[in-house]
């Protein structure tokens, strides 16, 4: 039999709290429970925000918890060529689009139709849908936009993507959604939008490296807080399009805050470096995220 694969995917962009330690610690947990294996990846393609010493911070954190994952460990910035990869695929089936509006266009653009009254869809997370203009360029118009140099990003094509598929999407879902939906869970990737699949500094996005990664690193369980429990369908769809494996997921609670909020990664004094420093042990840790015990592999 094959062992499962589990994850923890943090992003060197700040500390890591609470929040992430529950994350580490359940995939340890269920990683120990059913004999499978740990892998750790540092999701740093935000080159900007990434930084050298927020990942070896991370690192020292994950030892002191006990956590223990299989080196070497994954970084995307070292992987460039697998999303572009991925992204030419994309691409050449015509799915993307080069986009090149800049935020300010599209903030102007929402504003001026949200003036005449009309009622501007967002997505999940309540952000604008991306705006048709740049999906509805000719094909010669896009050449000598690029031609010109024109920053541009690649966005999916949603309503084309969605023409790809022979069956309506679904999830494995063991944890839950907001609403506490669990079991077999039905995708709608098209309340997204046209996402971006790679950003005009690099040639990948969140969405596209997750499900590259998630797939070229055999990731049968992915277990993550409940904050990305809508992206799986953008997720899902990716998967569907360049055929990849499909994981099942697991969508934990957030630990909130004391004013009831989603930590934030300027953690203060949920950081696990301040709560270290104060005396806090791996087991506190464990207990405060209320999962009581940490073994130490
Ligand atoms: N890198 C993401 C984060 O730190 C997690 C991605 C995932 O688990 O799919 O929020």
């Amino acid at each position: 039999m094959t062992r499962p694969v589990f994850r923890f995917a943090p992003s060197p962009n700040g500390a890591l709290h609470l929040g992430h330690a529950f994350s580490a610690l359940l995939n340890v947990a269920m990683a120990e429970e059913t004999g499978g294996r740990l892998l750790l990846r540092m999701e740093d393609i935000d080159t900007t925000r990434c930084t050298p010493e927020l990942e070896a911070a991370i690192l020292t954190d994950l030892d002191w918890l006990g956590m223990n994952y299989e080196c070497p460990y994954r970084r995307q910035s070292d992987h460039w060529d697998d999303y572009q990869e991925a992204l030419d695929r994309l691409i050449d089936d015509e799915i993307v689009y080069p986009a090149f509006l800049t935020r300010g266009e599209v903030r102007r653009y929402i504003t001026a139709r949200e003036e005449e009254g009309e009622e501007w869809p967002r997505d999940p997370d309540g952000a604008p849908l991306f705006p048709p203009q740049d999906r509805q360029r000719s094909a010669s118009e896009r050449k000598s936009l690029i031609a010109d140099g024109l920053p541009f990003a690649w966005r999916l094509d949603m309503q084309a993507a969605l023409g790809h598929l022979r069956a309506p999407l679904h999830w494995e879902e063991t944890g839950a959604g907001p609403f506490g939906e669990t079991g077999t869970i039905r995708a709608d990737p098209a309340q997204w939008g046209d996402v971006v699949i790679a950003r005009k500094e690099t040639p990948t996005s969140y969405h596209l490296s997750v499900v590259v990664d998630d797939a070229l690193q055999g990731v049968t369980h992915v277990v993550r807080g409940r904050d990305l429990y809508h992206a799986t369908a953008v997720h899902r769809l990716l998967q569907e399009l360049m055929g990849l494996a499909v994981p099942e997921y697991h969508h934990h609670d957030l630990i909130l805050g004391d004013d009831g909020r989603k930590l934030s990664k300027s953690a203060g004094d949920t950081s696990l470096q301040a709560l270290r420093q104060s005396g806090a042990t791996p087991t506190d840790i464990a207990r405060m995220v209320g999962l009581e015990t940490v073994r130490k592999a």
